[in-house]
């Protein structure tokens, strides 16, 4: 097995693709009985270990689909496993949309929420924030429900829990009426952006922008609600653009500053060059989903709102040092804070700066160097990308980690759901299994 990025690798001994919530349930008193491990996979679309296993991995692939939708409170309950395309789709259909999401729209709804994962627009938090009720089997083999207002404490440990509460099976979303989006993106300057960067945020109901390293360029990206019809011909030429020219164009120049590293500041200046403005007019799930066809490693990290513009002077200075060779863009994204335990966005409204390094180049030297920065600025990582935290760190910048722990242990006081990556990361107290590096 191996993750989308291809960074991760393992072998479990059982892969298995349950179709229903029995079965589910069956599987975990299973290994329970027999002391196996079970890790969880949507579709692997995170840079870290959080799917290894050698035991049992499960895929939820199977069990997809709507339970039930009531469209008089705009509200959904859907398997875990639904992918985010087909959710949306769905959801469509009967009248809805979600009120945000993030740039691609590949994974399962149970692995987004797991990790934090987020959009942008200064309104919407997270899309664990989105939930408004869960479902899970947990490391005894119950089926667990909660929600805000039934078990609350446990609902809000099991919003981004990373796999450890339970196998969530169920997960009902608070949904808005469709809307139709417009998105425009266009070459900005830096600079004119990070002097009216408070209006451009509060001005736009998503806005983010996508600096690039060794220019004054950023791609500047504003969605505003329009009551507008889609565009069908401007969407295809945009689509086509996105997916076919923009991702080739920059697949090959990624793979010559790859051949050429001294290059790597043409490269970007280059890339900056290439940029052109694009309108589009679109339901809201076909104008969030964008095409990521090229491999790449990811760190984000989540810092308060505030400390920003502060913050990237010191990530520019890093990223244009030609030390490290970069020429991704660093994306820049906003979120409202947050009451869950383990979100990024616990407590503070928050930006993101989200940090891209070509895959099979090494990024280790680059993120080391960003993450001291954004630590030292109160950050906190996206869970599924890359990051060097220690139980310790998180301890200290996660107010309720040890609540946390608490209903961790409580739901699957075997440690059922515990992998040597986790146990290590989360610093779980007599783990049974020996560490592997
Ligand atoms: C190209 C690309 C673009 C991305 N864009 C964004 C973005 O715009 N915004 C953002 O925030 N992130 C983004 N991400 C990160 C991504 O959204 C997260 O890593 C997300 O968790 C991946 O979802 P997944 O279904 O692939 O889950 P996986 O990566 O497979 O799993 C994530 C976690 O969820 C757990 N899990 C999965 N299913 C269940 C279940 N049923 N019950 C309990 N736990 C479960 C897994 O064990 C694991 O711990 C991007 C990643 C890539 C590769």
């Amino acid at each position: 097995m191996k993750n989308w990025a291809g960074n991760i690798q393992w072998n479990p001994e059982v892969i298995s693709y349950p179709s229903t919530e029995q079965e589910i349930q069956k599987i975990v008193q299973d290994a329970a009985h027999h002391k196996q491990k079970i890790r969880l996979i949507g579709s692997g679309h995170s840079f870290t270990a959080l799917f290894q296993t050698k035991d049992v991995l499960m895929s939820l692939d199977k069990y997809q689909g709507v339970v039930s939708l009531d469209t008089s409170k705009y509200q959904a309950t859907v398997k875990a496993g639904t992918k985010l395309n087909i959710l949306s789709d769905t959801l469509h259909k009967a009248g809805m949309g979600m009120e945000n999401l993030g740039d691609i729209d590949v994974q399962s709804i149970a692995g987004a929420i797991s990790t934090g994962t987020h959009g942008t627009g200064k309104d919407f938090g997270t899309l664990s924030t989105q939930v408004i009720g869960l479902r899970f089997v947990n490391g005894k083999g119950e089926i667990v429900s909660c929600s805000p207002t039934e078990n609350r404490e446990l609902f809000k440990a099991a919003q981004v829990s990373m796999g450890v509460m339970g196998i969530i099976t169920e997960i009902t979303i608070q949904c808005v009426p469709k809307y139709i989006l417009e998105v425009l993106s266009k070459p900005d300057s830096y600079r004119e952006v990070m002097a009216s960067l408070t209006e451009r945020i509060e001005n736009n109901r998503n806005y983010e922008f996508f600096w690039l390293p060794y220019t004054d360029t950023v791609i500047s990206k504003t969605t505003n609600i329009t009551q507008s019809e889609p565009l069908p011909t401007a969407n295809l030429l945009s689509k086509f653009s996105e997916y076919v020219v923009e991702n080739y164009a920059f697949l090959g120049l990624c793979e010559f500053a790859k051949r050429f590293p001294s290059r790597t500041e043409s490269v970007a200046k280059l890339s900056a060059k290439l940029i052109s403005e694009e309108r589009k007019v679109d339901y809201s799930h076909c104008v969030y989903a964008t095409a990521r066809l090229i491999k790449f490693r990811e760190m984000e990290y989540n810092i308060p709102a505030e400390a920003f513009q502060d913050a990237m002077k010191e990530v520019t200075k890093i990223a244009n040092s030609k030390k490290y060779n970069v020429h991704f863009p660093i994306e820049c994204r906003w979120v409202k804070g947050d009451d869950i335990m383990m979100s990024p966005a616990y407590g503070r409204d928050s930006a993101y700066i989200a940090c891209h390094v070509y895959s099979n180049k090494d990024c280790g030297p680059y993120f080391n160097a960003l993450e001291t920065v954004l630590r030292s600025y109160g950050g906190r990582p996206h869970w599924g990308k890359m990051h060097k935290l220690t139980p310790d760190i998180i301890a200290d910048i996660y107010p309720q980690f040890s609540s946390f722990m608490k209903h961790r242990e409580e739901q699957d006081p075997d440690q059922v759901f515990i992998s040597p990556y986790l146990a290590k990361l989360l610093g779980v107290s007599n783990y049974a299994t020996v560490m592997v590096a």
